[in-house]
């Protein structure tokens, strides 16, 4: 009788003694800003945010600049807009807002700003 007490004793003392914190997943940070993220995540959804449209800005830039289109030639705006796959007057502005020596030293400007 005795013994089973005991060993129920030591059974609850086991339990309640055990060491939970492995279930506690440790809490995870944003690489990025350092905010509190769900597990499984490396960085938090706004900052995810961010880098994709980073991401996506500097594959922009990277296939005007590694296009083959001659800027110097009136009707870069059209064909840089199939690339992109913009319309042209959109691809100008972009270049326009985003790449602005570029534009300025790298292209030719038509006064129809509609053709470049
Ligand atoms: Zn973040």
């Amino acid at each position: 009788m005795m013994n089973i007490e005991k060993k129920l004793l030591q059974f609850i003392h086991d339990k309640v003694d055990f060491d939970y914190s492995f279930y506690i997943k440790e809490r995870m940070t944003c690489k990025i800003c350092g905010k509190e993220i769900k597990d499984g995540q490396k960085i938090c959804n706004s900052c995810k945010i961010k880098e994709n449209k980073q991401n996506k800005f500097n594959e922009r830039v990277e296939k005007i600049i590694n296009s083959k289109v001659n800027f110097k030639k009136f009707g870069w705006g059209v064909q840089i807009s199939k690339i992109l796959n913009m319309t042209s007057q959109a691809s100008i502005r972009w270049i326009k807002k985003n790449m602005k020596d570029f534009y300025e030293k790298e292209c030719v400007k038509s006064k129809n700003s509609k053709l470049n």
